[in-house]
């Protein structure tokens, strides 16, 4: 760079700093600062958008960290954790998140599972600050509707003190996870690691179990919300379609967990899965369809705002995150 160069560029920047200090913009932030208050947060975990008329709202309830170890049945851990590593994931800390929707169709509002409530791991239970700052009560919630019945997508219906979280709310589930978790004889046959599973589906449901209404095959569960069934995951595992005009969201619930291995890999079968191979089956005939349709997808396990799309790739398919924006 040459001296004149230099000395042209230095009194452009200087003018431009004398410009910036006298604009009004700035001098609104020049005045004494405020004290910080906690620093060690981030901004509320909340993201909204809208699906034609309906406003979906998603809410982050948290995470889990885990080791990658054990996470995938059919593929040896190093091939996993090369798989996290060339996504920026460390394999021995990779955070479950956990985000739920909240739906406002017709006049009307519906939360779609419920996270955890006061009832997780220290670092779950977000999702009731979060849905405060985005300014939604939960009184005026008109229905909670689930995808299945494990305990991260159920747990938060009922408190820890056994009080509901939408008092005023409608409960729609799925009646292939009913009469799966519901059932006393399975149970009782249960391995260990499903017991927990059947206990808080008593626990959550059995104080109302009249009043849960159940609900199968392909249907509209309530005007606007579409009930795809996409087993695998649980047997009556359940996706959501909602639909305004042209516009449509598929609402995944656990077709796939973490993206970087499930999505780009569907043939890679999740310990989490109870029917693996049934779960290949329906993660591809969903991202089949939801690539035909470049329709965006929310994932319950996906990175917070949990919203992305899918295309196909070889044997699998690619995943993108959709775009944060800062307006609705
Ligand atoms: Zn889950």
């Amino acid at each position: 760079m040459s001296d004149t160069t230099r000395r042209t560029m230095l009194a452009a920047s200087a003018s431009l700093g004398a410009g910036l200090a006298a604009s009004p913009l700035l001098a609104q932030t020049t005045g004494p600062r405020p004290a910080m208050t906690d620093t060690s947060r981030q901004a509320p975990g909340f993201y909204r958008f809208k699906v034609g008329e309906a406003e979906i709202t998603v809410l982050n309830d948290g995470f889990v960290a885990r080791r990658a170890e054990g996470m995938v049945r059919n593929v040896a851990l190093p091939e996993v954790e090369t798989a996290l590593r060339s996504s920026f994931i460390d394999p021995n800390a990779l955070e479950n998140p956990y985000n739920f929707a909240v739906v406002r169709t017709g006049g009307k509002t519906y939360v779609i599972d419920a996270g955890f409530a006061d009832n997780g791991p220290a670092t779950t239970g977000q999702a009731a600050v979060n849905m405060r700052a985005a300014g939604i009560d939960p009184d005026a919630i008109d229905a909670v509707i689930v995808s299945h019945f494990h305990p991260d997508h159920i747990n938060g219906i009922r408190r820890k003190d056994g009080t509901l979280t939408y008092g005023k709310a409608e409960i729609h589930v799925p009646e292939a996870e009913w009469a799966f978790w519901m059932d006393d004889a399975r149970m009782a046959q249960a391995p260990q690691a499903q017991r927990n599973a059947f206990n808080l589906s008593r626990r959550v449901f059995a104080p109302i179990a009249g009043q849960v209404r159940r609900f199968s095959g392909e249907r509209e569960v309530v005007p606007g919300i579409i009930a795809v069934p996409t087993p695998g995951h649980t047997p009556g595992h359940v996706s959501f379609i909602v639909a305004s005009g042209s516009a449509k969201v598929l609402i995944q619930g656990d077709v796939s967990g973490n993206p970087w291995l499930f999505v780009q890999n569907p043939g890679w079968h999740s310990s989490f899965d109870m029917d693996a191979q049934m779960a290949e089956a329906t993660r591809r005939r969903v991202y089949d369809m939801a690539a035909v349709e470049r329709m965006p997808i929310i994932g319950y396990h996906f990175p917070f705002p949990a919203v992305g799309y899918v295309a196909k790739d070889g044997n699998g398919y690619r995943f993108g995150l959709a775009q944060w924006r800062s307006v609705v």
